[in-house]
């Protein structure tokens, strides 16, 4: 069985830690910085064998240098000139075996051009998605169009629904604010939104999601519901999908 346990950094990301029972070995995604990672491989006496990067963002690739020095991991990410220390460049369609599991790698851009993503299917199917998909939210478009970003999420829309999600940021509790608005008929938000504040409370982080729970809350993946696309048609165009996604997306930016 594969594990995977979050490991908080910075100001509110999450690396993720891969492990297999048993094993020392250990993989960890978007290392944004060095020192919790080392910390928690030195106190479980880990071994860290490869890392996988999603996109070149510092707050995902900053603690590469010095766990590269540390323990000469196996890097495998897009290949993006400003990412020092790739030794498998991976696009869409590539293939990685990483603890035994079989990952699909697919270009998911939208956030930055670079962005990938990892699926492995199986129980439970995993996905490592950056910051293209967040719990009840997405990615900030800062290289690549809406369009670009609404294709990427529709290509998460049809995994199955039991994919766990593993996104790298804590916005949960921002999002389902959100969320309340530009979805406002949808009481599974609403129910989302007081779970997620009794989480935060106690510190305790709301993810993974899964793709169904995203597919119930997220209102970027519900633009085609009515709720949805009323409440963006306060805020702007909603004459089809992608301008209700476009919309949302902006308004989302000053909200
Ligand atoms: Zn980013
Ligand atoms: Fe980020």
């Amino acid at each position: 069985m594969l594990s995977v346990t979050p490991i908080p950094a910075l100001s509110d990301n999450y690396i993720w830690l891969l492990r297999q029972d048993n094993s020392q070995s250990v993989c960890v995604v978007d290392p944004g910085e060095a020192a919790p990672v080392i910390e928690l491989l030195e106190r479980e006496s880990l071994k860290l064998e490869s890392i996988l990067i999603t996109h070149h963002h510092h707050d995902h690739t900053g603690g590469l240098a010095e766990l590269i020095k540390r323990y000469s991991p196996h890097v495998i990410g897009p290949a993006t000139p400003s990412i020092e220390g790739i030794d498998e460049a991976v696009g869409d369609g590539d293939e990685v075996r990483i603890m035994g599991r079989r990952f699909e790698v697919s270009a998911t851009p939208g956030h930055t051009l670079d962005h990938i993503s990892y699926f492995t299917a199986g129980i439970p199917a995993l996905l490592f998605c950056g910051d293209t998909l967040f719990c009840a939210g997405c990615g900030r478009l800062f290289e690549g169009t809406p369009e670009q970003m609404f294709t990427s999420l529709q290509q998460f829309a049809e995994l199955p629904e039991d994919t766990l999600v593993f996104a790298a940021h804590e916005y949960t509790l921002a999002n389902l604010v959100f969320a309340r608005a530009a979805d406002p008929e949808n009481e599974d938000v609403k129910h989302a939104l007081q779970e997620c504040e009794k989480a935060r409370a106690l510190d305790r982080p709301t993810l993974p999601s899964t793709i169904g729970r995203e597919l119930k809350i997220n209102p970027y993946l519900r633009v085609g519901t009515d709720s949805v696309r009323q409440a963006a048609g306060s805020q702007g165009d909603n004459d089809n999908d992608l301008a209700t996604f476009t919309t949302l997306r902006e308004w989302k930016n000053r909200f």
